[in-house]
């Protein structure tokens, strides 16, 4: 038996065979051509079929996870179609007299590595789409088919890595989990694994000698069991059906209300980064969106996101929301989150820098840009909109100068725009502290605990050193919720939570005590609180 552990990526718990997945190789060889010109055709034939395969992948992608995962296919067509990728491969061949393969697989290579040395996180985790697609073309220029078939039965899948296209093109119906020794948490296979809701763990140790063996992945824990003794084993096959029981149960609570016994009603609703979450926010029953957080469009783009861009994402979720409330934070990126076109300047403190509502302050074209986009989306729906990280009622003011001239020129371009509730985020101790004079300006508070809890315990959320100092039931902060919950119903506005805090279940009775009026949890957090709500007094 052998046990490691790795990062949680989707939770559940599967038990079934070992597949070891291995990337098909192509054996490259460097080969003298007399004939360029049939050469450069070679390449432009293959390059031209690839292009059919990423579309046909898009489409199957569609239909299987949505549209923001099958945008990948989409993102590798165009990195296909660089000019620059393109006359590497051309000049190679015209310059060095060398084969097609060599040429692409030597291009993707120095293009990947030009990538995977770039500090920033987004165009980083791209150096393996540029591998993925120069593989793909590599393959057709030696004749090969692609990626391994998986087996008859279920399997888990354990691999160094597996590209997005290797995971779409996988039979669903016989996927127990994925095993990756690579990857990381925002890779689009581990958002695809979430949006399949299959067990999966990344940061593995792994070995090809684990196939065809016994495995079992606990998602919750974040292990992965391989050729587990008959005890352990049978503690698992007993988790598994538990949780399978759980599960079910759950269920049964889809389409009840989240009312305790007495009586006392709670909003219930999802926290997404992604549209290809609202699939998981729909199974779960929320009653609505209470953080999109908005920086995914940012993170995912190599570019500003256009209006336009941001207009379709943002009706597009208003409209699957079909009614249901839809709060979008805008932008908050910096600190954790950084994007290489936005050129932020390094920083000491980056957690207390230049991030969020800073940036949007400070550079109105692009905080306008946003505005512009969620007002006209909001005529589609129930939208509303939050500002993160507010430490001032000044700042309030500014912003809501911004928001009222952005909708008179909307209005006066003829566009249609919705009731649009905006409220603010209470994540400083600042904002908590004078949350009796910002209710008086805002329609709604939603407590950010993640960065609350950051700045009033002075720990830096990303230091995991500081995990064991890292009080989340300290009273600074129970006692901040209970006065921006009794400031907030003063003025007559209401107060939800949207940090993680709000899915603790050992909470939900205090929260409920407190008055609190919304929980915005993942979507997998809803159907337990809300069995817990009905649960209490
Ligand atoms: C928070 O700070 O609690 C929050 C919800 O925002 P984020 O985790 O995105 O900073
Ligand atoms: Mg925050």
């Amino acid at each position: 038996m052998e046990k490691r552990s790795g990062k949680k990526i989707f939770n559940g718990i599967a038990i079934g065979k070992i597949q070891f997945y291995k990337k098909k190789e192509n054996l490259v060889e460097r080969t003298k051509v007399t004939d360029v010109e049939a050469e450069i055709n070679r390449y432009e034939k293959a390059k031209e079929e690839a292009m059919e395969q990423l579309n046909a992948l898009y489409e199957k992608a569609l239909v299987e996870v949505g549209e923001s995962s099958a945008e990948i296919f989409n993102v590798h067509a165009m990195m296909l179609d660089d000019d620059d990728y393109n006359e590497s491969v051309r000049n190679m061949i015209t310059t060095q007299n060398v084969n097609a393969e060599y040429a692409t697989a030597m291009t993707g290579d120095s293009f990947s590595e030009i990538f995977a040395n770039m500090d920033d996180e987004y165009f980083k985790a791209r150096a393996i789409d540029i591998k993925d697609i120069t593989n793909r073309v590599v393959t057709i220029l030696c004749g090969n088919s692609e990626s391994e078939q998986l087996d008859d039965e279920p399997v888990i899948i354990v691999a160094d890595d597996l590209a997005p296209s290797e995971t779409v093109q996988m039979d669903k119906s016989k996927l127990l989990a994925f095993v990756t020794k690579l990857g990381s948490a925002n890779s689009h296979t581990a958002i695809l694994a979430r949006t399949m809701g299959i067990p999966a763990l990344v940061g593995v140790e792994i070995s090809e000698e684990w196939d065809g063996k016994t495995g079992v992945v606990d998602g919750y824990e974040g292990v992965f069991v391989v050729d587990p003794e008959a005890e352990v084993l049978a503690e698992y096959v007993k988790k598994k059906a538990s949780d399978d029981e759980q599960k079910e149960l759950l269920q049964t609570l889809k389409g009840k209300e989240n009312v305790t016994k007495s009586g006392k009603k709670i909003h219930l609703y999802a926290n997404i980064g992604n549209p290809g979450d609202l699939v998981s926010v729909l199974e779960n029953d929320a009653g609505g969106i209470g953080l999109f957080r908005s920086e995914f469009l940012y993170l995912e783009s190599d570019h500003y996101p256009t209006e336009e861009e941001q207009f379709q994402a943002y009706k597009k979720v208003v409209e699957t929301m079909g009614g249901k409330k839809v709060i979008i934070r805008t932008l908050d990126i910096g600190a954790d989150k950084q994007i290489g076109y936005f050129d932020l300047d390094k920083e000491e403190n980056p957690a207390l820098g230049y991030r969020a509502i800073r940036i949007c302050l400070t550079r109105p074209e692009i905080f306008k840009t946003q505005l512009r986009a969620l007002f006209r989306a909001s005529a589609y729906g129930s939208l509303a909109i939050m500002y993160p990280m507010i430490i001032s009622v000044d700042e309030v003011r500014q912003i809501k100068e911004i928001s009222m001239a952005v909708k008179e020129e909307l209005k006066d371009e003829g566009f249609k725009i919705g009731e649009v509730e905006e409220g603010i985020m209470i994540e400083t101790p600042a904002a908590a502290l004078i949350s009796d004079e910002l209710a008086k300006e805002v329609d709604f508070f939603s407590i950010g605990t993640n960065d609350l809890t950051q700045y009033t315990l002075a720990i830096d959320r990303q230091n995991a050193k500081l995990d064991p100092f890292y009080n989340s039931h300290h009273p600074a902060i129970l006692r901040f919720i209970q006065m921006v919950t009794d400031n907030a119903h003063k003025a007559g506005i209401w107060a939800g939570i949207c940090g993680e805090l709000g899915a603790d279940i050992t909470l939900t009775e205090t929260f409920l005590k407190m008055g609190v009026d919304e929980l915005s949890v993942s979507p997998g957090c809803i159907l337990s609180i809300r069995k817990k709500i009905r649960e209490t007094e």
